[in-house]
């Protein structure tokens, strides 16, 4: 079996009282777990079976066989988008919250025009995405910073094979779910503070490295 679930790199309440405990182990628990096992399955016996890095198989998506492409694109995508998610948050004041700084402070100025329009822009998408989806920010193909939104668990990695459906295309550094299954224990239908909440925890010297890494 090529892929695995990733452990969090911290406990299941250390990101409260923003993201609660129990939320946290039923998400990456059960449905990131469950991702992983059916990306296996959607994989298993085509030439991707062997490919560890879920967003490999994002960025291949044409070569899966066209019976198993669906499931590959709901469960490779699935696992890929936590497993960023995961990566991207981390405690309130423990490496979570803040202002990005360095290169990535300075590129989000200059192609937003301030933090706080990058931040209105990134909850807009957030907020507006009908249904259940995701928020990214991506390094499009020459450095250019975007913002968009996908549904279900498409992925802007996924543009080779779904097109439009992948949002602004390019390497997403920042991802936010807005499934309810993200949210909707402690935050009911207010998906607006559950997105308010998430700020106090993006850990921004870990996207700043993926931002480094794309470039
Ligand atoms: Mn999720």
């Amino acid at each position: 079996m090529a892929f695995t679930l990733p452990d969090l790199p911290y406990s299941h309440a250390a990101l409260e009282p923003h993201i609660d405990a129990r939320t946290m182990e039923i998400h990456h628990g059960k449905h990131h777990a469950a991702y992983v096992a059916n990306a296996n399955k959607a994989l298993e016996g085509t030439p991707l079976a062997g490919v560890s890095d879920p967003w490999e198989v994002c960025r291949r998506l044409r070569e899966v066989p066209d019976d198993r492409r669906t499931a590959a694109r709901n469960n490779a995508g699935g696992h890929a988008n936590h497993s960023l998610f995961w990566q991207t948050i981390a405690p309130a004041g423990k490496g979570g919250g803040g202002t990005p700084g360095g290169a990535l402070g300075d590129a989000i100025a200059s192609a937003f025009g301030s933090f706080e329009g990058f931040r209105e822009k990134f909850a807009a998408a957030a907020t507006t995405r009908f249904g259940s989806g995701w928020a990214w920010l991506c390094v499009e193909k020459g450095g250019k910073l975007s913002v968009c939104s996908t549904a279900n668990q498409d992925n802007p990695a996924m543009r080779d094979a779904i097109g439009d459906a992948a949002g602004c295309g390019g390497t997403p550094i920042l991802g936010l779910d807005v499934w309810e299954h993200a949210y909707y224990l402690h935050y009911q239908n207010r998906r607006p503070d559950y997105i308010a909440a998430w700020w106090n925890v993006v850990n921004w010297a870990k996207v700043g490295e993926s931002y480094v890494k794309a470039l």
